[in-house]
């Protein structure tokens, strides 16, 4: 009966290829009726507030009936089913007890009932419903079919479900303008929304047609112009550097760039009255279907080449314009899917008031880059469908990790002012910046900050860092459109060390790999996190790493402030390699008549392994930073950038205390500084842990450092070993958020914690 596999993938497809919701609901409804050969399917959804399971689409039942007909938990059948999260499978539904006749829905009298709850990252969404007129239960395999179906379609209707565009009452009767996300970057921050390329496909272009032939040719000509650009910078620059595999794609993908076969093409869809879009992805389709019936894999993956290129050819014809073509407005939200530090470099940094990104997590890079311009930022926001929202007015609540569409204009009030509460209050701890970060019982704390960007340099001044804990060298990689030479870093080198002399300033080398990609130079792997990243990648490519050495090092030679930091150790020869190098380096420098000194060169601890083996470690190095993002990432096995287990992300897990406990007793053993940069510095609560475990020195992002510095000269010492001592005690991460939520209401630091809408 259930060709299970195929079915599914197809029911799949055909809803994602629906226009909006309620037609995806319809597809699903209808097409379970066709699979189970029944006449009634309903689709249930929770209402977002009023905890009520709300029909939302129907195929049997009387249609009015939808978005009108609810039940509460454990109300009637439906309602069981989602209060026990069970599958129900009758006979005779009507003779159940909970069995409740709802005359809006005209049901007939269907004796055969089959109920499953539709769940999703644990949390009930809805309940889908088969009904039938035969008495007598549906079979084992209908059931574990149904079941297989609903965990599928969760995910996807959770989205629906969120965005509440299926309510016939529109979104505002439900409260679901509300889009939850992750905390990314503090902040509150109301404006206009610039949906940035919404990684459209070319599967997802709708037919259009155009009696302007000759603009649309020119569309299609300016995209492939790009395109070329693109593709031929990328191979020419990186040169040598490039794996011939990665060069030997370049040279393929511009040979069917430049293909007669493709301008044809589209050449005659045009003429024949089709937009661009359209007729790229009709010429697409039509010349990938030569390859796709291919025996031969080689042939067949060209097709796959096809689209590929079609896709990346779409996204030059509908990319958004740069600055001064483009939106000149100041009160920019920036949205997207994922946004990359090079889209966040078109705008100019007074226009981004705040960041929203449907994918990636609170330590995404966009997140980093948005803390250190100090822009709120929600990654990882669920049910928001950007496209219908372009433009609009919303508001960002970085504090509590949400955003909301089509505010009324009352919340928009209301927003307004606890913005301005905010940076009332963040305005107000300026005048701390020049007093020491000392606790009540007069132990000083370092404050340092992490930057990469130049323009975060004043900001750090202005806070009152006390040095640079944390260069992330590679931004400014992933700003540059190749690898940049060594003078091109020497001069973005000199001007961080010059403007924090002579406070110390630790640049990191080269870190890229899993989240950070450099936009020239794409390594595609399997599983990046654990792939070729930062000191491996460094290693393996030598010119690269001693390019910057060189570059660090004479920046280096008239200042003396530099610090070299290793990222992502993970053996102890990878520090002894990077030893050899760094003296070979000096080396070389001398003897072109450039001394420059050895700088004290520190490792990052991120990885486990480091951890383990620090005892060995710590002898070849002069300092010790923790890397407190992937430290947590590594250690609990939880990507960093994924909102379905960001929920499990949490630098306060017990694990990670007592990794950091280890960490502090083996670097206090040996007499090494030890310091602490990742985002769990600007945690409060986190730091009156950091505190209690004994760490001295953290770094963080410039615009955390007044709030940082207020908590800490409200605390004694000693109530943070003992705050420690309690969090020890506890297994999960939310216990010991609630000890020092506490602590932090105790003290009256509530505020750092952001204000409360009203
Ligand atoms: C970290 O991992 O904590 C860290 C500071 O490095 P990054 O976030 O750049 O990976
Ligand atoms: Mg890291």
């Amino acid at each position: 009966m259930f060709q299970s596999l195929s079915t599914l993938t197809s029911l799949v497809q055909e809803i994602s290829r629906a226009e909006n919701a309620i037609a995806a609901m319809h597809q699903i409804v209808i097409k379970l009726t066709e699979i189970f050969e029944v006449p009634v399917c309903s689709l249930y959804l929770k209402s977002a507030s009023q905890q009520r399971l709300v029909l939302a689409a129907t195929e049997g039942l009387a249609p009015d009936s939808v978005g009108r007909v609810s039940l509460a938990l454990n109300e009637g059948l439906v309602g069981k089913i989602g209060r026990t999260l069970h599958p129900l499978n009758l006979a005779d539904a009507p003779t159940h007890d909970k069995f409740v006749y709802i005359p809006e829905t005209h049901e007939a009298p269907y004796h055969q009932f089959m109920g499953v709850p539709l769940i999703h990252l644990r949390e009930l969404i809805g309940v889908l419903v088969i009904q039938g007129t035969v008495q007598e239960k549906f079979s084992r395999e209908a059931e574990a079919f149904m079941v297989t179906i609903a965990s599928q379609l969760a995910g996807t209707l959770q989205s629906i479900q969120r965005s509440g565009d299926w309510l016939p009452q529109g979104p505002t009767a439900f409260e679901h303008n509300r889009h939850a996300g992750v905390r990314a970057a503090p902040g509150i921050a109301c404006g206009h929304l610039e949906v940035l390329h919404l990684n459209l496909s070319l599967q997802d272009i709708t037919e259009e047609r155009s009696t302007d032939a000759e603009a649309e040719l020119a569309r299609f000509d300016t995209a492939v112009e790009r395109l070329e650009e693109e593709l031929t910078l990328g191979a020419s620059r990186l040169g040598d550097n490039l794996p011939s595999d990665v060069s030997n794609l370049f040279a393929v993908y511009l040979m069917m760039l430049q293909s007669p076969e493709l301008r044809d093409a589209v050449v005659r869809h045009i003429r024949l009255g089709s937009t661009a879009p359209w007729a790229l992805r009709e010429s697409s389709r039509e010349l990938a279907a030569h390859f796709d019936n291919a025996e031969d894999p080689y042939i067949r993956a060209r097709g796959e080449d096809i689209r590929n290129i079609g896709n990346r050819l779409l996204r030059h014809m509908l990319s958004k314009k740069p600055l001064g073509n483009g939106n000149e407005r100041r009160d920019l939200l920036l949205a997207g899917d994922l946004i990359s530090i090079a889209d966040l470099s078109v705008y100019h940094p007074e226009q981004i008031k705040g960041i929203i990104c449907t994918g990636g997590s609170a330590l995404s890079h966009t997140g980093i880059v948005a803390n250190a311009l100090g822009i709120p930022a929600v990654m990882g926001v669920t049910g928001l469908d950007l496209k219908n929202h372009d433009g609009q007015l919303a508001i960002i609540d970085g504090y509590r990790g949400e955003c909301i569409t089509t505010p009324s204009d009352a919340m928009i009030n209301e927003y307004r002012r606890l913005q301005s509460a905010d940076e009332q209050f963040i305005d107000q701890l300026a005048s701390l910046r020049d007093l020491p970060a000392e606790t009540l019982d007069g132990v000083r704390v370092q404050l340092l900050t992490n930057t990469g960007l130049l323009a975060d340099v004043t900001p750090g001044r202005k806070n009152g860092a006390e040095g640079v804990g944390l260069y992330r060298s590679e931004i400014p990689f992933m700003l540059h459109e190749s690898f940049p030479t060594e003078d091109e870093q020497y001069e973005v080198y000199r001007q961080v060390l010059d403007a924090y002399a002579p406070l110390p300033v630790s640049m990191r080398t080269l870190d890229i790999g899993g989240d950070k990609q450099l936009p020239y130079f794409e390594i595609r792997e399997e599983n990046p996190f654990l792939g070729w990243r930062g000191i491996r990648f460094t290693l393996d490519n030598t010119s690269l790493l001693v390019t910057q050495l060189r570059a660090m090092l004479r920046a280096n030679a008239e200042i003396g402030n530099l610090r070299l930091l290793i990222p992502m150790v993970s053996r102890v020869d990878e520090l002894q390699t990077f030893m050899h190098i760094v003296e070979d380096t000096l080396e070389e420098l001398a003897s072109e008549d450039c001394p420059v000194a050895r700088p004290p060169i520190g490792m990052m601890v991120e990885v486990p392994s480091a951890l383990l083996l620090l005892p060995r470690m710590l002898p070849l190095v002069d300092f010790v930073s923790i890397g407190s993002n992937d430290l947590t990432q590594y250690l609990l096995a939880v990507d960093r950038n994924n909102p379905k287990v960001a929920a499990l992300f949490d630098n306060l897990n017990p694990a990670m205390l007592v990794a950091l406990e280890q960490i502090v007793s083996h670097c206090e053993a040996s007499g090494t500084p030890l310091s602490l940069c990742g985002e769990m510095a600007a945690d409060p609560a986190a730091v009156l842990l950091l505190v209690g475990l004994g760490l001295r020195t953290l770094s963080l992002s410039a615009h955390s450092i007044p709030k940082i510095k207020w908590l800490i000269r409200s605390i004694e010492s000693s109530s943070a070993r003992n705050l420690l001592q309690r969090a020890l005690q506890f297994n999960n991460e939310a216990e010991i958020r609630e000890l020092l939520g506490a602590e932090l209401r105790r003290l009256g630091l509530k505020n750092l914690t952001g204000p409360e809408p009203g």
